[in-house]
């Protein structure tokens, strides 16, 4: 991996956004369930709705997919429904606060994310922080699980090292919880699917599209479950 590569990403137009500015408070981390060159495909896609700011690959290039690098973050459709209590505040419908940063795996509660993924993330938080003074508290920093859990979003997921990031980019700042939605219970059971993925595209994206849906669903039940 070269440094051009992590340093400044490069463009993936999307038509899936809102063309103004958002005041940013947060930064949502998900991962893509597929490989990039889908993920790129899915987000050019109108039907599908959906586009992060940025993608980051797994040999660490960054992807602008919706604009947000040059200090101007236009409104990016990658929270959906969701809710964030500070304690203080609560904020509903995050795609109108948040930038959003998509890391590519194909299940971050069963597979782990790259070095380079770290590194590249670490650079892309410090970037951001210096346009989006908000994003200078490590409190700014959330999971898509963590404001959209109740309706069964589960990444980053269990494999997504929080402490880490967190040591990395706010190491004078205390690291806030971040516990993973997936019931462990089916954490192991997905792992079970790893044993058994395709390996080669197109083959693995369907594959592991479908075990994004289930993991969706059975973490939806879940939660609704622990409602009750
Ligand atoms: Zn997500």
């Amino acid at each position: 991996m070269t440094a051009v590569q992590r340093s400044t990403p490069q463009s993936a137009p999307t038509p899936n956004f809102d063309a103004r500015p958002i005041d940013v408070r947060f930064l949502v981390i998900h991962y893509t369930a597929v490989d990039l060159e889908r993920t790129l495909e899915i987000f050019a896609d109108p039907a599908r709705k959906a586009a992060a700011h940025l993608v980051i690959d797994r040999d660490g290039a960054i992807y602008e997919c919706v604009p947000c690098w040059e200090g101007v973050a236009l409104r990016a459709w990658h929270a959906g429904r969701s809710a964030w209590s500070t304690g203080v505040d609560r904020w509903e419908t995050l795609n109108d606060w948040s930038i959003g940063i998509e890391l590519v795996n194909y299940n971050g509660n069963v597979i782990d994310f790259t070095q380079a993924q770290y590194e590249t993330l670490a650079h892309v938080i410090g970037h951001l922080a210096r346009n989006y003074p908000a994003l200078q508290a490590a409190e700014s920093l959330l999971g898509h699980e963590q404001i959209a859990g109740f309706r069964g979003k589960a990444d980053p997921g269990w494999h997504f090292d929080w402490p880490r990031v967190f040591a990395a980019c706010y190491p004078e700042q205390p690291a806030p919880e971040r516990p993973p939605v997936c019931p462990p219970a089916l954490r192991d059971a997905l792992a079970r699917f790893v044993e058994i993925a395709p390996e080669a595209a197109p083959a693995a994206n369907a594959f592991w599209e479908r075990v994004s849906l289930l993991t969706e669903t059975a973490v939806a039940l879940a939660a609704d479950g622990n409602r009750q």
